[in-house]
């Protein structure tokens, strides 16, 4: 039996080399993570082929002072995770862990739990494991995901699965559903995958049609209330809606790159941040042309992505046809770029850049995307 482990590059995470660091981006949640010089090197080496054990041995232990032993811990997951969870705890972070949960074991379950981390998210692609396993190119991974569950459930955690619709997925949800209701966890999906930081569009053409996405919209089970309610034709937005703020990035989640703890305290990069409070500045009445919209006040409008079309305060053509999916309108940003000459598949979109350690640099900005609820 073959007991090397294999990592691999998820297709739904988005990647830039920046100097010796990477910026990653889930896709599927937009969330932002860099990577260290030597997970770098781990990461640019993840080709599913290679043995973890043969990275380590080949890659780092050649580059750098260290044992296999002690690299290939390192490889495994930083050693020093706990403690930073601890530091954050101590100064009353709210933590929220995102993660496929494969090396969450009883030790780490009773650790997450004493440190009363708020919730653990463990995406589940399918219910089926040839399906689940194909997408995180991780044979086994639905399997161990599973086992981590139950380890966190029986410790009374709080465990989000987390469903990202894809082409290859778009009949397993409610067997993930099924399974999440089986092991008491909570089930959310999200609908879209989201462009890369580099604005490269490869990957949405892992996303659903049009017809899956209504479909998905019609699902009284998934948006867990009336359908007719929800997927009823928007009031245009009224002056309390003015004041809607676009989503809670800067607001009770960071979700924004705007500094280097490294370099800088977290609470000064909090508190004093161009980027941060540029982006807590947007009120719905600054964005001329969704304040305009009659999906103005319901629209679930993700400002990282109407920023990778151009404008931050801008529409985003994605919100756009998840509003038109839901409620049968077309927005008219959508009815522009539908009759236009250069199709939204065409564009050029910017490019997200990390920030760079001049003070200066462009805002950057990712945020979490929509999720159905149920
Ligand atoms: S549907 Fe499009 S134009 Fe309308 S509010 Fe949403 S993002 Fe803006």
């Amino acid at each position: 039996m073959n007991n090397k482990r294999y990592v691999a590059r998820s297709t739904a995470i988005a990647a830039r080399v920046l100097g010796d660091e990477t910026m990653i981006m889930s896709a599927t949640n937009s969330t932002l993570f860099t990577l260290d010089e030597v997970a770098t090197v781990i990461w640019e080496s993840a080709d599913g082929a290679t043995p973890l054990e043969e990275i380590v041995a080949n890659k780092i232990c050649t580059q750098y002072d260290i044992t296999p032993e002690v690299a290939l811990k390192d490889a495994e997951g930083r050693r020093d995770f706990f403690d930073i969870l601890e530091y954050a705890r101590l100064r009353t972070f709210c933590i929220k862990l995102k993660t496929n949960g494969i090396l969450i074991r009883k030790q780490e379950a009773d650790r997450i739990k004493a440190l009363g981390v708020e919730s653990v998210q463990i995406s589940i692609y399918s219910h089926v494991p040839e399906v689940h396993d194909a997408i995180t190119k991780l044979p086994g991974s639905l399997k161990q995901s599973i086992e981590a569950i139950r380890r966190l459930r029986a410790h009374g955690i709080h465990v989000i699965m987390a469903n990202v619709l894809m082409v290859q997925n778009v009949h397993d949800y409610a067997g993930v559903r099924a399974l999440a209701a089986e092991l008491g966890a909570q089930f959310i999906m999200d609908p879209t995958i989201t462009p890369m930081m580099d604005g490269d569009r490869s990957i949405l053409n892992l996303n659903v049609d049009e017809a899956a996405l209504r479909e998905v919209f019609q699902n009284e089970s998934l948006v867990g209330g009336n359908i007719e309610e929800f997927c009823a034709p928007p009031l245009a937005p009224g002056e309390d809606d003015m004041d809607q703020l676009p989503c809670s990035a800067g607001h009770t989640a960071c979700y924004v790159s705007s500094g280097n703890v490294r370099r800088m305290k977290f609470v000064d990069i909090w508190s004093d941040s161009p980027q941060l409070n540029e982006v807590r500045s947007i009120k719905l009445r600054d964005m001329p042309t969704c304040s305009k919209c009659t999906h103005g006040g319901t629209c679930t409008r993700c400002p990282g992505l109407a920023y990778l079309e151009g404008n931050m305060r801008g529409p985003s053509y994605q919100d756009c046809e998840k509003s038109y999916a839901r409620t049968g309108i077309p927005s008219e940003n959508l009815k522009a770029r539908k009759a236009s000459s250069q199709p939204y598949h065409s564009l050029r979109l910017v490019q997200i850049q990390g920030l760079q350690p001049a003070a200066h640099a462009l805002p950057s900005r990712v945020t979490e995307t929509s999720v159905v609820n149920a």
